[in-house]
């Protein structure tokens, strides 16, 4: 039996956790190294005081994709977590005084609507059909296969002709929503499913209006917090002989000729071999590492505009609010003047959405007796050099003014433990360009195009994962991210 090729992972984040498994699936020696104290990137865990905090993700989409991966390890997710469908997804509050709770599938999402005054039946049945019929042409096709002249070649590709002139990539998602809806509570109810890959709904295609059909077949919550699934893929990792190294800055890849041959680690002189080396870190830091900054490749991707950031606050909680679900939104009055100032003016919205996820709904033991965490969340700007110190000040008030007067509850005085992630912090500790949550943005037709692909053009032996390159950010599709890399690398090392 020959030796075991070396592959080196950079970065512990899902994409990399999963690149990590599917290598090792493949009979390769993995090493994966993060600068963190831990796995998890972005989906990172923070206690302040008794409160416990999940740090960045908070919904679970297409939890098929995690099942899948375990399997192919002969596996079973539920043996190392537990997904926990939800039914109401979200409760949302309107700034006219609506106040409705979003129920779970086609049907129940209708019935919410119709039942709120969102909606007609039939309105929300022609728009059902749309986004469903959307996801089936753009989907499977290209969120688990790898961008390329291949695709040709997948019988998905077949399939999803059908449906490719429905794409709907001429108009926005916002000028299509109008089309379907008369209610502009309705538009912002849809809209907000932009944000969900950082873009805004003004700007981003028609075509990303599949997204809540994806939420439609699943939202979950995890019943051990959402931390549970970076240590679960870990978990696996270790099983299959995946070593994990944190607190370890990958400082350069070495390459010579174009082939990759290992990475050199900070404070250290002699280079960690690798046969192949698979980046699950944001792609401008995989370019400050090949140290190629001319690469045509390089250029293209500096070229795209980063998906949004976020302004989060963490809030342990000394009272309970039994109005409020695990998952709740504030909505703005004015949601044009909200993408304007985020993704145009490039600062904090004047009067944000809000987003509030209370984990200790689900998982009671992350807050004492009688308290809740929230992770409050609000869209940002990316990070350009802003003065985040004082606008955030300024937010939390904004903040904390909207949320009491909607609720008609103090919230304020029962703060205990306060944290808070600014742009500049997100980038700093999971090194993505300007604190971007997702990659790059959506805001254009051709945006799912401009991703890196996940097999390096120009360096033999160099694959890339992670939000920001194919198929894009969101914890499901960083997990195909890494598959699919390691997919290609594994089918190199054959
Ligand atoms: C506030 C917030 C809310 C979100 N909400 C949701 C949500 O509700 N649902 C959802 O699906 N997604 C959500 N996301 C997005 C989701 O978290 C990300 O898309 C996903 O986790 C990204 O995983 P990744 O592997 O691409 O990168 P990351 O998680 O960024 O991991 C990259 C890792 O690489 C390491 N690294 C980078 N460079 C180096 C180096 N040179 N050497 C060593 N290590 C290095 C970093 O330390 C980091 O650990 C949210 C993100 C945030 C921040």
């Amino acid at each position: 039996m020959g030796l075991k090729k070396q592959v080196v992972v950079v970065g512990a984040g899902l994409s990399g956790l999963a690149a990590a498994i599917r290598m090792a699936l493949s009979g390769a020696r993995v090493r994966v190294f993060d600068a963190r104290t831990g796995p998890g990137g972005k989906a990172f865990t923070e206690r302040l005081g008794a409160w416990r905090f999940d740090t960045g993700p908070s919904l679970l989409t297409m939890v098929e994709v995690f099942e899948k991966l375990f399997e192919q390890a002969g596996r079973r997710l539920t043996d190392y977590l537990t997904p926990v469908k939800l039914d109401p997804v979200c409760h949302y509050w309107f700034a006219d005084g609506t106040f409705f709770k979003a129920g779970a599938g086609p049907d129940g999402l209708a019935r919410s609507m119709v039942g709120a005054g969102l909606a007609t039946e039939r309105e929300i049945q022609r728009f059902l059909k749309y986004s469903r019929d959307l996801y089936r042409a753009a989907g499977p096709l290209f969120l688990e296969n790898p961008l390329g002249w291949g695709l040709l070649v997948n019988p998905t590709f077949w399939k999803s002709l059908w449906y490719l002139p429905r794409l709907d990539a001429s108009r926005t998602m916002m000028q299509a929503l109008r089309s379907f809806f008369k209610d502009p509570r309705a538009w912002q109810y849809f809209g907000r499913y932009a944000t969900y890959n950082g873009s805004s709904p003004y700007r981003a295609p028609a075509t990303l209006n599949l997204i809540p059909w994806v939420e439609m077949q699943g939202a979950y919550a995890v019943r051990e917090g959402i931390y549970a699934i970076p240590r679960a893929l870990e978990k696996l990792g270790r099983e299959l002989g995946v070593e994990f190294v944190y607190q370890t800055r990958v400082e350069r890849i070495e390459h010579h000729n174009k082939v990759i041959s290992g990475v050199r680690i900070e404070g250290q002189d002699e280079v960690v071999y690798a046969d192949m080396v698979i980046c699950a870190s944001d792609v401008h830091e995989t370019y400050r590492l090949i140290q190629e900054p001319g690469s045509p490749w390089n250029l293209r991707y500096k070229a795209t505009e980063p998906s949004s950031s976020g302004y989060v606050f963490y809030w342990g909680i000394e009272a309970t609010y039994p109005e409020m679900g695990l998952n709740n939104i504030f909505f703005s009055s004015d949601y044009e003047r909200e993408f304007r100032e985020i993704f145009e003016e490039r600062k904090l919205p004047t009067e944000p959405t809000i987003y509030v996820n209370i984990g200790s709904k689900v998982t009671p033991e992350d807050a004492p007796h009688g308290g809740e965490n929230w992770f409050v969340l609000v869209n940002a700007p990316y990070h350009q050099g802003q003065d985040w110190d004082s606008e955030g000040k300024s937010l939390r008030e904004r903040i904390l003014d909207i949320v009491e007067k909607r609720l008609g509850r103090p919230v304020r005085s029962y703060i205990r433990e306060e944290g808070s992630w600014s742009p500049p912090e997100i980038e700093q500790l999971t090194s993505s360009r300007g604190g971007s949550l997702y990659g790059i943005s959506s805001n254009s037709a051709n945006a799912a195009f401009l991703r890196h692909p996940n097999k390096h053009p120009e360096f033999k032996g160099l694959y890339v994962c992670g939000g920001s390159a194919h198929p894009g950010g969101g914890m499901p599709l960083a997990v195909l991210s890494g598959q699919i890399s390691a997919q290609l690398a594994a089918k190199e090392l054959r």
